[in-house]
């Protein structure tokens, strides 16, 4: 599934493919992702040029005169640009054609990503996110603050994107065990020390994954969609029964809110 650094290397990829250009024309293969795409767009952004792009949380913000153009990969999306003659691929679901030959297209299998549009750049879906994981707010007196009472685990409690944005399972997994905090604590309990070591952790692994996600990148002239973890090595994330990096002992693979939790037992007290 696409996490924040990959959304990140996509915005880093699209950047000074897109941003600049005059779109053409939009280009609906379908009237919906996990929601209606709105039909309006292909007459709202015809004629107008790319004025940025941003990011907030795991959406992609691309800004034009007339308003926001947000995007979600979802669990399958991914982004491309390439030029105007290359064939429709299957799962290829929204285009932004631009004047210089070349398109922009989201190709998601799966169909849980988004496309929406925002005129001032406000949305539901964005109001109540929490503050980026890689900005100055989020740190150990912030998660310490907010955490207080709450009964929740750990793992939930970082995943929540009131919280914080972008971590996500994996990135929960690995932050978690770099800390050496087990994931089954209550959050309400987490000394402000362990979450200063936390802050760090989740900052380092992030930042990471999105250099290597660049460096992906570099490797081509397009946007290619390539997760950034998988150019990263997973500590304890989908790891059950291998022996520990660190001492030697099995990891673990547990239950937690639906999803599966890697850990050592050992390591993570
Ligand atoms: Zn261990």
């Amino acid at each position: 599934m696409p996490e924040l650094p990959e959304v990140e290397t996509t915005k880093l990829g699209l950047t000074p493919l897109i941003v600049d250009q005059v779109v053409q024309r939009a280009h609906l293969y379908r009237d919906n992702l996990r929601w209606d795409i709105p039909k309006h767009l292909v007459t709202t952004l015809a004629s107008q040029s790319v004025n940025s792009i941003n990011r907030r949380g795991k959406y992609l913000l691309i800004e034009f005169k007339v308003g926001t153009l947000i995007i979600h990969l979802g669990m399958s999306g991914s982004i491309k640009v390439v030029k105007s003659d290359t064939p429709l691929q299957k799962h290829d679901h929204f285009e932004l054609s631009f004047a210089n030959n070349t398109v922009m297209r989201l190709n998601d299998p799966r169909r849980f990503g988004a496309v929406l549009f925002s005129q001032d750049g406000s949305h539901p879906l964005l109001d109540n996110l929490g503050p980026e994981p890689l900005g100055d707010i989020f740190d150990e007196t912030y998660l310490y603050i907010r955490s207080r009472k709450k009964q929740q685990n750990i793992k939930a409690f970082i995943m929540d994107s009131k919280v914080v944005v972008g971590v996500g399972n994996i990135y929960a997994c690995e932050s978690l065990f770099m800390a050496g905090i087990n994931p089954q604590c209550k959050a309400g309990s987490v000394s402000k020390k362990s979450y200063q070591l936390l802050t760090l952790c989740i900052k380092d692994i992030l930042t990471k994954a999105i250099k290597a996600g660049g460096t992906t990148l570099q490797d081509f002239s397009q946007v290619d969609g390539t997760p950034g973890y998988f150019a990263q090595t997973l500590s304890v994330y989908g790891r059950e029964n291998e022996s520990c990096s660190t001492c030697n002992g099995k990891i673990v693979r547990i239950t937690q809110n639906q999803r599966s939790t890697f850990y050592c037992s050992t390591c993570q007290t």
